[in-house]
């Protein structure tokens, strides 16, 4: 395997651990710890991604390299590599929950491609570090797949994420108690190579603010921002008041990525501050889901089934509430409110700026008619009416869209999308509403004017056909676990062009079957990972 070009600004240039070894501490006046991956037994290529290589340069011959499984795996270091895990902190569930850090997460250097580009590279699942708390820094191969599958997916979607390079099985077991109700067992091991241009999270920011670490917190903004946002150095010479824009664009940043989220039907599941992307990437695959009927009270994670802080619905001011956060965090450097204010105040209006013009392109209009979801005739309660009769209707989101496009405006009608009802008794309840609105909506699209095949293009390439669906990730993760990789990549392959029909792949397009309804992993998932 060729050796890659490493740039490693993040240990050069911020203060690391001066203390070495994995054993658990507090770790004070630092960015990082020093920390090289455990080894492991038996490192297996499983699966990986052709688009990810290719950003970094890499391509057959080296993915099909013995080195590669054990760089991968953890278990050799290319040279050039500088390896640690990043000290951050967190609010979990609205509560501040001190240090956290990459406690199974070892980023192995940063890579310079051939183009020029900055990727970091991050294991997870590597070993333990002095942030592993009680637990073992190890990932299961069932949450390694859905991270692997779910991030490359939502890069070809065109939602901002976090990228996976590759998954590799350990070799070894894993002990997990996947609902914590004293069941535990071993389950396969495995290792996801994460790529991004930065794993910086809104949780490295506060862990100083948390300790009065000032000068650190100031030396930290200002090396994110001279790495990352490259593009604010420029427009911006006053340090103070690049702080102050470089704080608007994680805002803006942030209210793109979550009206993304909205737009595919996409639920993270634990929103906690350690898990926000400064970058405004999604991160953290864990207990995630994809609304099958729209609902928008539906969360998939068993932890947050009482409170159901991280629902579908409440996506957006949850990332509010963590960007207020992240603004308090900073504010000693900042030093002045009212900035701080405007951005977050800011970013509501991006979001539902964003989130409108999703919306509308969802639909397929080419105009907008203004007015408020209580004003007859405006297309914000056309839009609120729709969401009305989907969740109360239990119709399949994804196929409810895609379906819209096909619709006749001549002859609307309800059977036209049979496909998308889960349930006989919830669509009867429904069904004269729902004929009523595809009336008004026949006729909004007549009176839009626009040709049908133009309308119905567009609508195609922002309402996938293919997402990856909870049960798809389980059934490829059945196959895995009892040794059959290739659902892995054949998901992936069918996810790689989601708005493109595709001939003989219906069975990737099709409603969850009645068996994933309540099945574990399918619409429901543990933090257990
Ligand atoms: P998460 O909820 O997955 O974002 O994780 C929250 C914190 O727990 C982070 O600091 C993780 O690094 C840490 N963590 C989660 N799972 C493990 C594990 N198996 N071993 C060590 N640390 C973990
Ligand atoms: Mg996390």
């Amino acid at each position: 395997m060729r050796d890659l070009r490493f740039d490693n600004r993040f240990v050069r240039e911020l203060p690391g651990d001066p203390e070495d070894g994995r054993h658990v501490r507090q770790v004070h006046g630092a960015c990082y710890s020093r920390v090289e991956p455990t080894p492991v037994r038996a490192p297996k290529l499983l699966a990986w991604s052709r688009e990810v290589a290719d950003l970094l340069g890499l391509d057959e011959t080296d993915l099909r390299d013995r080195r590669f499984a054990e760089v991968f795996g953890g278990n050799a270091l290319l040279p050039g590599m500088a390896p640690y895990a990043a000290c951050y902190g967190g609010h979990q569930f609205g509560s501040w929950a001190g240090q956290l850090g990459d406690g199974r997460a070892i980023t192995l250097g940063e890579t310079i491609n051939p183009q020029g580009q900055r990727w970091e590279l991050q294991l997870k699942g590597a070993g333990p570090t002095p942030y592993s708390r009680r637990a073992d820094g190890r990932a299961v191969l069932r949450s390694s797949i859905r991270e692997f599958v779910c991030s490359e997916a939502m890069h070809h979607l065109g939602v901002p994420t976090t990228r996976a390079l590759s998954l590799v099985a350990t070799g070894e077991q894993v002990v997990r108690d996947m609902f914590y109700d004293g069941n535990a067992r071993p389950e396969p091991g495995a290792i996801v190579c994460r790529v991004a241009p930065s794993f910086i999270r809104f949780g490295n920011f506060e862990i100083f603010a948390s300790r009065g670490e000032e000068p650190l917190l100031q030396q930290l903004i200002d090396f994110t921002i001279d790495r990352d946002f490259p593009e604010l150095v420029a427009a911006e010479p006053d340090p103070a008041q690049r702080r102050v824009k470089w704080f608007e664009e994680v805002c803006r940043r942030t209210a793109v990525l979550i009206a993304h989220w909205m737009r595919v039907g996409f639920v993270h599941g634990v929103m906690n501050t350690d898990n926000m992307s400064i970058l405004g990437l999604t991160i953290d695959y864990g207990p995630y889901g994809w609304v099958d009927n729209f609902d928008p009270e539906w969360t998939p994670n068993t932890t947050d089934a009482g409170g159901r802080r991280y629902r579908f619905g409440h996506q957006a001011r949850i990332a509010q509430w963590n960007l207020w956060q992240l603004a308090n965090a900073i504010y000693p450097v900042i030093q002045q409110v009212e900035p701080l204010e405007r951005a977050l105040a800011a970013y509501a209006e991006v979001f539902e700026a964003e989130d409108r013009r999703m919306m509308q392109q969802k639909l397929g209009l080419e105009t907008w008619r203004a007015g408020g979801e209580d004003e007859e005739g405006s297309d914000a309660a056309l839009v609120a009416k729709l969401h009305t009769l989907m969740q109360a209707g239990e119709v399949d989101m994804t196929l409810f869209f895609r379906r819209l496009a096909d619709l006749d405006p001549a002859r609307p009608t309800i059977s036209h999308f049979d496909a998308a009802f889960y349930d006989e008794a919830r669509r009867r309840d429904v069904s004269s509403g729902f004929e009523a609105w595809l009336k008004d909506y026949a006729a909004r699209i007549r009176q839009d004017g626009g040709p049908d095949p133009v309308r119905r293009e567009r609508m195609n390439a922002v309402n996938p056909l293919y997402v990856p669906r909870n049960y798809l990730a389980q059934q490829a993760i059945d196959r895995a676990e009892q040794g059959d990789p290739t659902g892995v990549s054949e998901l992936l392959e069918v996810l790689r062009k989601p708005y493109v029909e595709q001939g003989g792949r219906e069975a990737y397009a099709a409603r969850r079957p009645d068996w994933a309804r309540h099945k574990a992993g399918c619409s429901m998932l543990s933090c257990s990972s």
